[in-house]
């Protein structure tokens, strides 16, 4: 059972792969053995196929399977779901904590950068982990309860399944109905996470994140409600209520006399609203708010497309004195060419890069370019996901001061927000 069950590129169906992991199951059930079933999910394919050609997609495919395979021993196989769903078999007595360490090396091989000559490519990596004999005795369920946790965990994290959690994660539908009215209902808040300066060791800024208290559903995360706020065209309203309480916000700091600037995400959907520019301004000036105190952050996803009009549009909200800053910078595209045609005054740096900065190896080179090339263009950098002193330190050796992470603050509440 050693190896991969199917070829890269993986046959029509996943036929073969769910049939080898219907043996394996019932094998290591009948000698006594527990076992452990991720579906490991990569980057966005469909993207990477688009932006970087078929070829370099099918490479990511062959590098992603090899890399499992190198972290997998006797016993254990890896195979391809389809898309970016690979399914990863382990026969094994590990217990929970363990294991958890064993895929979070999975995601860690997986994610680290692939080089085929054009530049570096970072995927995220996401786990869900379902076990036998504890969640499901057969291979179906075990399935499908690793892909339910998958869908509950966040982006580049792994989950494990429970009974808990699938009672809990709400589907799409769900989450679609509960959504009606929960603007009006003063369901949703802002979260504040400080962006610290190591030279002052002041925070300079914050960046706004978006919460839901579903009174149905809990606290539901970003990640999981904002696609379907997307998709069913809740988000240019939900955008302006999170742009004009980030602006009041930042207008009472001013006030008291303690100005901070405030990093606000914007969506597709925005950013493509006729008038968006005029609206910044609008909700700026009955904010009392003066513009540099706002600071917009767009990921570079959502400048493909129609670059012209997002041109124009980010142009105009920058003429008026708004920052703009390239949010995950590095992940996706990583197309240097967005910054000729975009004037952007901050480039944050990814988490996964954030992490890899204490390896030695390809972390932290790429990390040193991205910083030095920020500093020619006159970017301000900023380095996300900061959790650990280690992080804090190599990125000041390479010459990054400001942070934003864990490792300084979760996102607080606005009257958690400290400072002198
Ligand atoms: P993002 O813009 O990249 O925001 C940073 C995310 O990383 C936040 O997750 C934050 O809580 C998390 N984070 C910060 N420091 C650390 C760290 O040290 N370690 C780890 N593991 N995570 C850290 P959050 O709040 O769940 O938001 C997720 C995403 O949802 C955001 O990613 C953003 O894309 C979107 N989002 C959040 N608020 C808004 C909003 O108001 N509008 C829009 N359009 N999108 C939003
Ligand atoms: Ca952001
Ligand atoms: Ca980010």
């Amino acid at each position: 059972m050693n190896g991969s069950c199917c070829s890269p590129t993986g046959p029509i169906t996943n036929l073969p792969v769910r049939q080898n992991l219907s043996a394996a199951i019932e094998a290591a059930h009948q000698q006594g053995w527990s076992a452990a079933v991720i579906v490991m999910k990569v980057g966005d394919l469909t993207e990477i196929n688009h932006w970087h050609g078929y070829a370099t997609g099918d490479r990511v495919i062959e590098t992603v399977m090899e890399r499992i395979e190198s972290c997998l021993s006797e016993g254990h196989f890896v195979g391809r779901l389809g898309g970016g769903h690979f399914l990863v078999f382990l026969r094994t007595q590990l217990h929970r904590a363990a294991l958890a360490e064993h895929v979070e090396q999975l995601i860690s091989r997986v994610s680290s950068a692939m080089d085929f000559g054009a530049g570096a490519l970072f995927i995220n990596c996401t786990a869900g982990v379902s076990q036998m004999p504890d969640d499901a005795l057969v291979a179906d369920q075990l399935l499908r309860n690793a892909e339910l946790a998958l869908r509950s965990a966040r982006i580049g994290n792994q989950a494990f399944y429970s009974e808990a959690l699938q009672q809990n994660l709400a589907s799409h539908a769900e989450i679609r109905s509960a959504l009606v009215g929960a603007l009006e209902r003063k369901e949703f808040f802002l979260a504040y996470q400080p962006q610290v300066c190591m030279k002052t060791g002041e925070t300079f800024a914050v960046e706004a994140l978006l919460r839901w208290q579903s009174p149905s559903l809990g606290l539901v995360p970003p990640d999981r409600f904002i696609p379907v706020a997307e998709s069913t065209g809740l988000m240019p309203e939900l955008g302006d209520w999170i742009l004009e309480s980030a602006c009041l916000q930042a207008s009472e700091w001013l006030k008291e006399g303690k100005p901070l600037r405030v990093a606000v995400n914007i969506s597709a959907a925005q950013l493509e609203e006729r008038g968006f520019a005029s609206r910044v301004q609008e909700i700026l000036a009955d904010c009392h708010l003066p513009a540099s105190w706002l600071e917009i952050e767009v990921t570079e996803s959502m400048l493909v497309g129609h670059v012209e009009d997002t041109q124009r549009t980010l142009l105009a909200i920058r003429d008026a004195g708004v920052k703009l800053a390239l949010d995950d910078f590095g992940t996706g595209y990583s197309n240097l060419a967005y910054l000729r045609h975009f004037v952007f005054d901050t480039l944050k740096i990814d988490r996964l890069f954030t992490s890899a900065v204490t390896d030695a190896r390809a972390g932290d080179v790429l990390v040193r370019a991205i910083i030095a090339m920020g500093a020619e263009l006159g970017h301000e950098i900023v380095a996300e996901g900061v959790e650990t002193a280690e992080q804090m330190q190599s990125l000041q050796k390479l010459g990054c001061s400001r942070m934003q992470g864990y490792y300084f603050s979760r996102p607080v509440r606005p009257e958690e927000i400290l400072r002198d």
